[in-house]
C-alpha cells in the first residue's frame, strides 16, 4: 500500500508509514510513537552485530500525552536526499494476527471495500453477495496484490528531494548478506530497508521494528525459505535476494 506523506522541516521527510506517528526533533533525532515491541527490539539491536545497520536508539521521551522512541535521523546532514523504503518479507502480518483474526469470523465491509478498490474480481461470489470479507481472508489476500508474496519485498515509496519519483539512481554500499545473530531467533515482519543517498553518500538502513518479535521456545528461523503457517518464516532473505538480483540487473543494463 503506497501512502505518501511529507513532513518537511529541516531535511526530514517521512516517506511511508502511519501518518501522525512521527515528530521531528532537534539535534539529529526523529521521534516515533512508542510501541513496546519496537522499543524492546531496538534495545536488543543496540547490543547486536546488526547495530551499524540500524538507526541509533536513544531511549524514550514524552511529548504531551504521548511517549516516543528517539531515533537517529538518517537524513541528517544530507542535501536533497533520494530515499526509498522497501518493506521486507513474504508477508506483512504476524502469525498471531492471523490466529486472532481466525477467531473472529465476522465480516468486514471496510476490508471488502478496500479489496474491491484494488481488484474488483478478488472477492468470491459469496463475498460479493455479503459485501464483506473476514480479516483472516483480507490479511492473506493483501500481500498477494504486491510483490511481497512473490519477491519477498515491496517498494513502499521513493522520493527525490521531497518529490515522489519512480526511479532511483544510487549505489548500495552495505552488505546485508551477512545477517546473523538476533535475526535467527526473531520473526521480522513489516520491517523495511531504507535506501538513502545524496550527492556524496549512499547507505542502506534497517528500520521499522514495530512487528518484529522474539520467537517462542527458542525456535529458529532461516528467513530464506517459504512461509507456511506455523513455521514462522518471514522471507526476509528472499526479499533481500530479489533486491540484489534487481540491482545487479539494473547495474549491468
Ligand atoms: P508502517 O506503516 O510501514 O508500519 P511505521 O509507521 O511503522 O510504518 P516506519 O516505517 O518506521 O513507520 O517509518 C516511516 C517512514 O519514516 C520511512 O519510510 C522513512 O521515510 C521515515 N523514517 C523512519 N525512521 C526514520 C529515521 N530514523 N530517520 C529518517 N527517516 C526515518
Ligand atoms: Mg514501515
Ligand atoms: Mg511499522
Amino acid at each position: 500500500m503506497m501512502h505518501w506523506s511529507l513532513k518537511r522541516q529541516s531535511s526530514w521527510v517521512q516517506l511511508a508509514g502511519h501518518q501522525g506517528n512521527f515528530q521531528v526533533s532537534k539535534g539529529g533525532e526523529v521521534l516515533k510513537l512508542y510501541s513496546e515491541l519496537e522499543a524492546k527490539c531496538l534495545d536488543s539491536l543496540m547490543r547486536d552485530p546488526l547495530r551499524p545497520f540500524v538507526p541509533q536508539y536513544y531511549g524514550l521521551v514524552t511529548r504531551g500525552e504521548h511517549c516516543y522512541i528517539r531515533l537517529e535521523d538518517l537524513l541528517n546532514g544530507l542535501r536533497r536526499p533520494v530515499i526509498m523504503d522497501c518493506k521486507m518479507g513474504v508477508r506483512t502480518f504476524q502469525e498471531e494476527e492471523l490466529v486472532k483474526a481466525r477467531t473472529k469470523p465476522n465480516l468486514r465491509s471496510d476490508m471488502y471495500q478496500k479489496m474491491v478498490k484494488v481488484d474488483p474480481s478478488a472477492p468470491t461470489a459469496e463475498e460479493h453477495e455479503q459485501k464483506g470479507v473476514t480479516k483472516w481472508r483480507y490479511l492473506q489476500w493483501r500481500d498477494t496484490t504486491s510483490s511481497t508474496s512473490t519477491l519477498g519485498f515491496r517498494i513502499e515509496g521513493i522520493m527525490n528531494d521531497g518529490q515522489p519519483c519512480k526511479m532511483i539512481d544510487g549505489s548500495v554500499q552495505r552488505d546485508f548478506r551477512k545477517i546473523h545473530s538476533l535475526t535467527q531467533v526473531t520473526e521480522v515482519i513489516g520491517s523495511s530497508l531504507l535506501f538513502v543517498h545524496d550527492h556524496s553518500k549512499a547507505s542502506v538502513w534497517m528500520i521499522d521494528f514495530g512487528k518484529t518479535m522474539p520467537l517462542p521456545d527458542s525456535k529458529e528461523v532461516q528467513h530464506g525459505v517459504p512461509w507456511v503457517e506455523g513455521n514462522r518464516e518471514d522471507g526476509y532473505l528472499i526479499g533481500l535476494t530479489s533486491i540484489l538480483t534487481a540491482l545487479s540487473q539494473a547495474i549491468s543494463l
